[in-house]
């Protein structure tokens, strides 16, 4: 309502306040799916999100091509993970929007990864061996408890980047933090008699997952980080598996499961395909079902051997 003090624009302001409040909502540019779900999550109807990548992708490498880069030209804030996942494209779309909110350490950039301690932080960064993340895994989201502990950093910051739905961003924090500590119970019940499983994955996408489920990856079908696996390399993990004993091949929806299955073939190891998140199975349509999802899959395939 600045500039309206007269009486002869009072109608005109009206009419601009209610534009305002039209497209009040904040405009909310997400790197990946489970963070444009948070922010739902704790914006509701406050917020408009839209998310860089699916749930099909493969969140490291991304092509930072023009619609993406329009629309985080316009965005008010950007969710990420941060810890480096993103760096092959991030920083590029930053650049080149031009938009001064989503760069640095401006209070309207959120990156999910720095509010929860970090997994597997190498002691030096040595880029021989492969695409190594320098600030420890950045796969933060397959760990429910540590999504409770973003989440309530997210509604900190949303209120301090649109103070004036505050008090809306704390009740629906409030209202989710309540579902989510129920849902992670129910969880962890189902998952309890799986304990102590031992895994083998394509990539080191699921440590979070495995740190909560106290699960243990014996090896991964990426020689490197990033590497696709090659024959060499899987012939090794054969004679690893007579010794480690694992249980199930475990591997993202978006991967290319030829390694996987022709470890398979060669071992009797089943293999089980994972939405990694929202969008990477039909059924991972918010951040509740994805874990319903994974839980019930790990459940199903686990052997009885291993249970
Ligand atoms: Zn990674």
């Amino acid at each position: 309502m600045r500039n309206c003090l007269s009486v002869t624009v009072v109608a005109l302001c009206a009419v601009l306040t209610t534009a305002d409040a039209a497209r009040a909502e904040l405009s909310v540019f997400a790197c990946e799916p489970e963070w444009k779900s948070l922010v739902e999550e704790i914006g509701g109807d406050l917020v408009a999100v839209y998310s860089a990548t699916t749930g099909m992708q493969d969140p490291h490498h991304v092509e930072a091509r023009p619609s993406l880069i329009a629309k985080a030209r316009t965005a008010d804030m950007i969710v990420c993970t941060g810890g480096e996942l993103e760096i092959g494209w991030l920083p590029v779309v930053q650049r080149r929007s031009g938009n001064p909110r989503i760069k640095g350490n401006s209070e309207s950039v959120f990156y999910a990864a720095e509010f929860v301690e970090r997994l597997e932080i190498p002691e030096s960064v040595d880029r021989s061996h492969g695409d190594v993340h320098a600030s420890g895994n950045p796969h933060v989201h397959l760990d429910p408890r540590r999504v409770g502990r973003i989440a309530a950093a997210l509604a900190e910051r949303l209120q301090a980047v649109d103070p004036s739905n505050a008090e809306a961003f704390a009740g629906n924090w409030r209202d989710f933090d309540a579902r989510w500590r129920a849902a992670i119970a129910d969880w962890e019940t189902r998952a309890a008699f799986v304990q102590g499983a031992r895994v083998i994955t394509h990539h080191r996408a699921w440590s979070y997952l495995f740190d909560w489920l106290d699960w243990e990856s014996v090896g991964e079908l990426e020689p490197l980080p990033g590497v696709p696996p090659t024959t060499r390399h899987l012939a090794d993990l054969v004679d690893a598996t007579t010794r480690e004993k694992p249980s199930l091949i475990l591997l993202a929806t978006y991967q290319d499961s030829r390694g996987a299955n022709w470890l398979s073939d060669r071992t009797g190891i089943p293999v089980v395909s994972l939405p990694s998140t929202i969008g990477g199975a039909e059924d991972a349509q918010d951040l509740f079902t994805l874990f319903e999802l994974i839980v019930d899959r790990l459940v199903t395939a686990l052997p009885a051997n291993a249970q």
